[in-house]
């Protein structure tokens, strides 16, 4: 599984809060995935943090 966060992101920290093995905020403040393919172990939680996002704005595929 691959997990993305588009443009759509208004920088809340949910997901890093949630998923932090898979999500960070980057130097401009947006939330990224640093670790693709998302590890088999922290699929669960990266989708929980995807269900958490206020605006849809991570892609899971
Ligand atoms: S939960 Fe969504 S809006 Fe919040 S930082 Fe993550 S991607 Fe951005």
């Amino acid at each position: 599984m691959f997990a993305t966060v588009n443009s759509d992101c208004i920088k809340c920290g949910a997901c890093e809060e949630i998923c932090p093995q898979v999500f960070r905020m980057n130097s401009y403040g947006m939330a990224e995935a640093y670790i693709n393919p998302v590890p088999q172990d922290d699929e669960e939680w990266t989708h929980q943090a995807t269900k958490s996002c206020p605006v849809a704005a991570i892609i899971l595929e």
